[in-house]
Formats: C-alpha cells, sequence, structure tokens
C-alpha cells in the first residue's frame, strides 16, 4: 500500500476494538484496521480506491520482504454506515480476520461467554480451521488447507464471520429484541442478516 508510513500496520499482540479479544498476530502477518487509522486514511492517495473496498477483510500475499511479513490483512472502514450497523459490520470484518490468523476458538468462546452458541462454530470445526490458517501463514499449507481457508464456501464464510458481528453489537449495546432477530439469522445463516433487522429497532 502506497503512504505506507501514514498507516500504523499491526503485529503482535492485537486487541480487535470491535469483538474486544486479544490475539497474538503470526509473524508472517501484519494487520491494518481502517477504522484505527482515520486520519492517515483521510489523507491517503488511495483513499477513492481504498472507499470501495469498504466492509471487507481482504488478505494479499507479500513477496520479498526482508521482515518475513508474508501476508497483509486489510480491514476496511465505513464511513457511511450509521453507529449501529457500522458495529456489526466491522465486527464482522473481524471475524473473518480470526478465521484467517487462526483464532476461530477464541471468537467461539467469546460468543459462548456472551451466551451465544451455532451449529456451524463447534470447537473441532474451529480447532480444525486454526491448525490450517495457521500452517497457511507458515507457507507449510497443503492445497486443502487453502481451499478450507482462502476459498472456503461463501455461506460459510460469512456466517462464521457474522458471529464477529453479533459479539461486536452485543458489546455496543444493541437491544435484547435486536440481538435476538440477529441470532435467529446468524444461525440459518442468512448471508446478510442486518437485512432482517427493521431500521426502527436499531435506534
Ligand atoms: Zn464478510
Amino acid at each position: 500500500m502506497e503512504n505506507e508510513d501514514l498507516f500504523e500496520w499491526k503485529k503482535g499482540t492485537y486487541y480487535l476494538p470491535r469483538i474486544g479479544v486479544e490475539i497474538i498476530i503470526h509473524p508472517a502477518a501484519r494487520v491494518l484496521n481502517l477504522e484505527e487509522n482515520l486520519p492517515a486514511y483521510a489523507q491517503s492517495d488511495r483513499r477513492i480506491e481504498l472507499d470501495k473496498i469498504l466492509g471487507t477483510c481482504i488478505p494479499s500475499p507479500l513477496f520479498g520482504r526482508e521482515d518475513g511479513i508474508k501476508y497483509q490483512f486489510v480491514i476496511g472502514h465505513v464511513p457511511t454506515l450509521s453507529p449501529f450497523s457500522a458495529a456489526f459490520v466491522q465486527g464482522h470484518e473481524e471475524g473473518h480476520l480470526l478465521s484467517y490468523l487462526g483464532y476461530l476458538e477464541t471468537l467461539r468462546k467469546e460468543a459462548q461467554r456472551l451466551g451465544y452458541q451455532f451449529t456451524f462454530l463447534t470447537p473441532e470445526f474451529c480447532e480444525d480451521s486454526d491448525h490450517r490458517s495457521k500452517r497457511m501463514l507458515s507457507m507449510r499449507h497443503t492445497h486443502a488447507d487453502y481451499k478450507a481457508i482462502w476459498r472456503q464456501e461463501k455461506v460459510l464464510a460469512e456466517s462464521i464471520a457474522n458471529v464477529g458481528g453479533l459479539v461486536s453489537i452485543v458489546k455496543f449495546g444493541a437491544s435484547e429484541i435486536v440481538t435476538t432477530k440477529l441470532r435467529k439469522a446468524i444461525a440459518k445463516m442468512v448471508v446478510d442478516p442486518l437485512s432482517e433487522i427493521e431500521e426502527i429497532d436499531q435506534q
């Protein structure tokens, strides 16, 4: 990314601001969360391009860096959303990040701690996924690892990320009516569960 010095890339210990868990970023990876870099984002000469990728968690391989970083992950920022929708979307993207970085079990446990469990997010699934993700980052992966993590089936990938959105929304302080509707939509693996929430519920 150009203007690289403007941005604060995260390495090592990282506290995800929306989901609210701490992880250790794999030494071969670095993370840029644009929500945490708004002044630099405003100045970036790539802002128009970045605007098009809002609401995303993009993994990209890097080549030939001397510091050993081989992958970077950029979480978008959505300036036009309501605070409620932004809380869900940013938490959703952090959910994708946890999947890529091998911390799905951390996400599952945080959701469970808050009282939420989903049949598609079992401890066994998370353990398997986390092993595959860490092999990806260590470049010791198989093609099956690659397909399971970077080419995961869309509905499953989005449903997992939506658990991150739900955790974020709970911490944002959404009403129980809203969190219950979201939980039910996510359990049904609705890809865009926000679409099932009436605007009036979000006040
Ligand atoms: Zn997503």
